[in-house]
């Protein structure tokens, strides 16, 4: 189905050709005709399907459509994020496709002085994306007001349940006007999820994409199994005999992503840390120069595993696996975005064997594994087990319910 069916403005669709989009994406397909029907929306959509256009064109086309006067200080829309990165993407999706309409918008960000946007607010702001903490603070302080509130978003709301944003989330939506229209996008519905969208978005129709293979961005996922002590020269090893150009490497700890970016530089490998310890600025900075291809390699803790949208990224590196499953399916999700093609590579030791199981039965199905030569396991990764449970008492690496399976 092309945009011009959906019952966008030509206007909109006019942003839309501009940015090269050829035709919605399913999301895009199914959820903008019931948003601008003015349904509420529980959506499962994972990360690369477009859902933002989604959300973001008939927000735009009802507020281009408004004829009340916006007051000082008051908000039509407000979009909740749970980091400053996909916040100010998502506001940088709304200023290109409300390129050709007047419609404000504003990224309200922790990290960075609140003066500035206590300031963008004086006059009002049509969209406002936030996330929890600095949108509490500023509510606190009585600098924004809902009272003129048409539509709310919760955007990436299992992510904001994970970080522990509940309580904000609760106390924001407490100040919100009852009438409105509420949309809630995850990339799993799980109970933490159902809950939320229960209290907070009520009566709603229900869309589902993640399940749905022919829709999965194209990632080509596989891993290496590979001693703990090795990860760091095979990763040299691979980035210097495959003439890699780029690859984000994701890493557990703040600490662990300066050391191997020591050990890259040390084999000639400029590489740059991105982690929460960094300020606001320079992470800003550093990811403007990754999507300019500036800087090559970024070693990154899973605080970045949201919120970057680079278009030609096609390579991601699990230097090492996430303790949360999830997080696995958000990290790929920075590849192969809306339709093109990537890599997934993740690096597997023995010690990672309980994250690969867990992460396998989360996708329903084996990861294709491989040897590099020259960097084959001392210490074996044993075979993988699909629909594995961890033990909830104590982990003695002994597994439930556990079926055996090989590939
Ligand atoms: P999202 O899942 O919203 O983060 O979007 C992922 C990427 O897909 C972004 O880079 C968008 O610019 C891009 N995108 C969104 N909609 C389309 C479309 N209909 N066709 C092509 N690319 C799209």
């Amino acid at each position: 189905m092309p945009f011009t069916k959906l019952g966008l403005s030509t206007t909109l669709i006019q942003a839309i050709q501009e940015q090269n989009y050829q035709q919605p994406t399913p999301i895009q397909a199914k959820a903008i005709p019931l948003v601008l029907k003015g349904k509420n929306l529980i959506a499962a959509a994972q990360t690369g399907t477009g859902k933002t256009a989604g959300f973001v064109l008939p927000i735009l086309q009802s507020i281009s459509q408004q004829t009340e006067a916006l007051r000082g200080k008051r908000v039509r829309a407000l979009i909740l994020a749970p980091t400053r990165e996909l916040a100010q993407q998502v506001e940088q999706s709304i200023k290109d496709y409300a390129k050709h309409l007047e419609i404000s918008s504003l990224a309200m960000v922790g990290g960075v002085d609140s003066e500035p946007q206590k300031q963008a607010l004086i006059y009002g702001v049509d969209i406002l994306v936030a996330t929890p903490g600095r949108l509490l603070d500023m509510m606190y302080q009585r600098a924004v007001h809902f009272d003129q509130l048409d539509t709310l978003v919760l955007d990436e709301a299992d992510r904001m349940l994970d970080m522990g944003f509940i309580d904000d989330i609760n106390k924001i939506v407490d100040r919100l006007p009852e009438q409105r229209q509420s949309l809630l996008f995850s990339a799993t519905l799980s109970k933490q999820v159902k809950q939320l969208a229960k209290t907070t978005i009520g009566d709603a129709v229900e869309i589902s994409l993640t399940h749905d293979a022919n829709n999965a961005p194209d990632i080509d996922q596989w891993l290496v199994t590979v001693d703990k002590d090795k990860k760091s020269s095979l990763l040299s090893h691979m980035i210097n005999k495959n003439d890699w150009q780029q690859a984000l490497i994701f890493i557990q700890t703040k600490h662990g992503s300066a050391k191997l970016v020591s050990q890259l530089e040390k084999r000639g490998i400029a590489a740059e840390a991105f982690h929460s310890g960094r300020s606001q600025a320079s992470r800003t900075k550093l990811l403007e120069s990754f999507k300019a291809g500036e800087v090559k390699f970024v070693v990154a803790t899973g605080i970045a595993a949201r919120g970057i949208d680079i278009e030609e990224l096609n390579r991601v590196v699990n230097y090492d696996l996430p303790d949360q499953a999830d997080d696995y399916v958000h990290r790929i999700g920075r590849t192969g975005r809306a339709g093109a093609s990537g890599e997934a590579i993740s690096f597997v030791s023995k010690d990672d064997f309980r994250n690969l199981c867990a992460i396998e039965s989360r996708i329903g199905h084996l990861i294709e594994r491989k040897e590099v030569e020259g960097f084959e396991p001392k210490k074996e990764v044993p075979i993988s087990i699909l629909n594995y449970k961890p033990k909830s008492k104590k982990g003695n690496g002994h597994y439930k319910n556990s079926k055996k399976t090989s590939k």
